[in-house]
């Protein structure tokens, strides 16, 4: 029995490939509704503090993995003592930390955006090497884009500080960087054995909407030379952690050519669910094949594809739109549902993954998806 940390949807898409490999699955969610919980073997719907929790997950389990990066430090590293996990706690707890992360990646001469840390709201500055516009993130717990300021002046920097002042978030940390201006948003999925096997996806080109992302084209529409440099510097991020599992590697490409690394999730991402249908071992198994010691799957892609995220109200209009329906019902198009409980405006309930002869004709299938949801 393998466990799983979290019951989301990526918990439950890992649930279901490791199911189809033969293993058992224990998954630990706070959330009683989490999709995952349905589908484990052992469902543990308890917070992630709670010791008795945890004393029957780890007994019932011979190996563990997580689901996303928020999950408390503390608890993997309790339950690292009991049984391996991967990847391992000392990744978890450098990633989720967005100090921590752009200081390892810093730190290994890995290009970021200039940065500056900041432990109470007086210390939200934007320094001349950060410079404007800028960005404050909060350090822990920020995901598609929440808890994200732009700062374009000192204007609103001044109405940042009196509104965290407001919240009395004195424990609070922040990271303040420099808001790129880049060509192209790119990810890397990189899979990693704990051989040092290191296997890396066709890079993909993703676009965000309000900070959350909405599409994902694969293979990304960049020259071979640059594809080449992204996977790269994607393998060599991992391989600076050290890192067994699946690992996603977020880059920006700027116009001169360059890249910056924007982070890394310890987990599979939103931007490699087309491995589910575009490919023969899809980003799930390889997490199984990766925490289960087994040798890793082969990562080409069996087809061009582009994925559409369907995010909150999108999902009650393609399930009841007529006209969304029978667009759906077309060659190539496979749609995914998550199986949450409630619609909530930001939330990603399913998603669609369109496979064509060419990315540039799934990429005008999502286009008309996209339309018809308005
Ligand atoms: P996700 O959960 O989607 O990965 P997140 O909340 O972890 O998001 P980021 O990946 O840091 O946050 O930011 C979300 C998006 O905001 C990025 O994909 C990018 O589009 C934009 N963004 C973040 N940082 C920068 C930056 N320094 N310059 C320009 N755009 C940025
Ligand atoms: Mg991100």
């Amino acid at each position: 029995m393998i466990g799983v940390l979290g019951g989301g949807q990526l918990g439950a898409m890992f649930t279901t490939a490791a199911r189809r490999l033969g293993y058992r699955v224990a998954v630990w969610d706070p959330d009683p509704d989490a999709p995952a919980l349905k589908l484990a073997d052992l469902p543990l719907a308890a917070p992630f503090t709670d010791q008795a929790s945890l004393d029957s997950f780890s007994t019932a389990i011979a190996t563990a993995t997580y689901e996303w990066e928020n999950i408390p430090a503390a608890t993997v590293q309790a339950l690292e003592r009991r049984v391996p996990v991967r990847p391992a706690a000392r990744i978890l707890t450098t990633i989720q930390n967005r100090l921590e992360q752009k200081r390892f990646l810093a730190g290994h001469k890995i290009p970021v955006a200039p940065f500056q840390a900041a432990t109470s709201p007086e210390h939200v500055t934007v320094p001349d090497a950060v410079g404007f516009p800028a960005l404050c993130k909060t350090a822990t717990l920020g995901y598609d884009g929440k808890g994200q300021v732009r700062l374009t002046g000192p204007d609103d920097v001044r109405a940042l500080v009196q509104e965290l002042r407001a919240q009395k978030q004195p424990q609070g940390r922040w990271i303040i960087e420099r808001f790129l201006p880049f060509k192209k948003e790119l990810s890397v999925l990189v899979v990693r054995g704990a051989d040092g096997d290191c296997r890396c996806y066709p890079v993909v080109e993703n676009v965000h909407e309000a900070g959350i992302l909405r599409t994902t084209r694969v293979p990304a529409a960049i020259d071979e030379a640059t594809a080449q440099r992204a996977t790269a510097l994607a393998a060599s991020v991992i391989d600076k952690l050290d890192g067994v599992g699946v690992f996603c590697v977020e880059l920006f490409l700027m116009n001169d050519g360059g890249f910056f690394v924007n982070e890394v999730a310890p987990r599979p991402h939103n931007s490699g669910h087309y491995t589910l249908d575009a490919c023969p071992v899809s980003q799930f198994e390889q997490q199984v094949r990766a925490v289960c010691g087994l040798p890793l799957g082969e990562v080409t892609l069996a087809s061009p594809a582009v994925m559409v995220n369907l995010i909150g109200e999108d999902f009650t209009k393609a399930t009841t739109d007529a006209e969304i329906k029978k667009f759906l019902s077309k060659s190539g198009a496979k749609l995914h549902v998550y199986g949450k409980k409630s619609v909530r405006p930001g939330r990603k309930m399913g998603h669609v993954t369109f496979l064509a002869d060419s990315a540039d004709e799934a990429w005008a299938s999502a286009t008309s998806l996209k339309r018809l949801l308005g």
